[in-house]
């Protein structure tokens, strides 16, 4: 039987960052990852690191924390992961939106975050392909990107270098909790663990793994398409979202028609380094279904011509899925689960698990370490939020 002090589940981009910050403490931790690092939704996914599309207050000032550490960490880490700061826009169709973008700056900079206002001739210097009726928008000069695979790996390594065991192809099928000694035994398909304490990132099957202890986590996959075209012309050199993208994450009624509704498409168009654009996205709450569905990919595809008419004949190379781990207030869970000491959630990142992860994996190694304080406030974060939501509503 192997013995560790932490173990993690999950060897996505968040076991990944928990792994680097905690092994970097001092701390003996394994990560136990049923496949094969990043084969979740941590290699389906945009690389974008993002306080723009954050509700303003503490999402947004978590995100910007974030960023500081990803830039910390594209010195830090030994391999590089296409980290670029070039600031990101939103883009507006109608008057209508160009009113709540000025509430969204306004609420933003109360906050303490870059943003600014776009008028129509900043969107015509930002681009020559955007269609002639766009009326404005607004950008947030701290947005980065990054390689998600790569920051996986390159996190990953850098556990490694500090002292973590990372084990692949393990998968946690059961575990206990010794109320006397207060050690977990952790029962995977290739042998047994011991730790003090059990860390559960395993995104979207942190429900299940949840299960395993009597913990009811309230995640739900929330599925997500992207196209990869091939680079052409320089349409851009930043990441480009329709405005009505926060509509639809925030779950709002949108004026387009009823497929691009149905299908929660919106305009998210990402430059990578290799040249290529990312072009997507969908929402859709279709369980564990990750197979690609070509009506949602010609929707997506309509609507970034309406947004960029001239790049209709773009080759396109390829197009996948992955599951965001949905959560009823769009926050991820990062929390100590007070009924089963020692056992920790970090997972229901959602749309914004690349952008999180950092600051993730440094509050996370802050709680296995015992400090008395984290990094950020994580009273919003915590796990038994949904069930006060839910007596509230009933004491009403
Ligand atoms: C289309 C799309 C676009 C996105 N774009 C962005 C973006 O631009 N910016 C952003 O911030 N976020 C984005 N996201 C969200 C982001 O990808 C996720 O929030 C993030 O990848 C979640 O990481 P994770 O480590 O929690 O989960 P995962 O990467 O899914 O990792 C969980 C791991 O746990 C493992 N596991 C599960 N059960 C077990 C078990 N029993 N035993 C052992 N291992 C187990 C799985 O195999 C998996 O590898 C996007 C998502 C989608 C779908």
């Amino acid at each position: 039987m192997a013995r560790a002090e932490a173990v993690v589940i999950g060897g996505g981009i968040v076991g990944g960052a928990i792994a680097y910050y905690a092994a970097k403490a001092g701390l003996d931790v394994t990560v136990l990852e049923r496949g094969e690092l990043a084969s979740g939704t941590s290699s389906r996914c945009d690389g974008n690191i993002l306080a723009i599309d954050k509700d303003p207050g503490f999402d947004s000032q978590m995100s910007l924390k974030s960023q500081e550490l990803v830039h910390e960490l594209s010195a830090e880490l030994e391999h590089p992961f296409e980290y670029r700061a070039p600031g990101s826009i939103l883009v507006c169709e109608s008057e209508e939106e160009m009113a709540a973008a000025e509430e969204w700056v306004r609420r933003q900079r109360e906050a303490g975050l870059p943003f600014r206002m776009l008028d129509r001739s900043d969107i015509r210097q930002e681009s020559a392909f955007f269609a002639d009726d766009l009326l404005g928008g607004l950008e947030c000069a701290t947005d980065s990107t990054v390689n998600p695979y790569l920051l996986t790996y390159a996190l990953f390594a850098g556990a490694k270098r500090h002292g973590a065991k990372v084990v692949t192809r393990t998968e946690v099928t059961a575990i206990k909790r010794d109320e006397v000694s207060g050690q977990f035994l952790i029962r995977t398909t290739r042998g047994e663990w011991t730790a003090k304490q059990v860390v559960n990132a395993a995104g979207v099957w942190a429900p299940l793994v949840g299960r395993m202890l009597g913990v009811d986590i309230p995640i739900v996959p929330r599925k997500g398409h992207l196209i990869v075209a091939s680079r052409q012309v320089p349409v851009g050199e930043r990441k480009v979202m329709e405005f009505g993208y926060l509509i639809s994450k925030f779950g709002g009624q949108r004026k387009v028609d009823a497929k691009t509704e149905q299908y929660g498409v919106a305009l998210v168009f990402e430059p990578t380094q290799s040249q290529n654009f990312l072009i997507g996205s969908s929402r859709q709450f279709v369980g564990f279904d990750s197979k690609v569905d070509l009506s949602v990919v010609r929707c997506m595809a309509r609507r970034a011509i309406r947004f960029y008419p001239k790049i209709a004949d773009f080759l396109l190379i390829r197009t996948y899925c992955g599951l965001r781990p949905w959560t009823a207030d769009h926050l991820p869970i990062i929390s100590r689960v007070e009924e089963v000491p020692g056992f920790i959630i970090a997972a229901g990142h959602e749309g914004d698990g690349i952008s999180l992860a950092a600051v993730t994996g440094k509050v996370v190694s802050e709680l296995l370490s015992e400090q008395s304080t984290t990094t950020i406030p994580l009273a919003p974060l915590r796990h038994d939020r949904f069930e006060q939501a839910k007596e509230k509503e009933v004491h009403r």
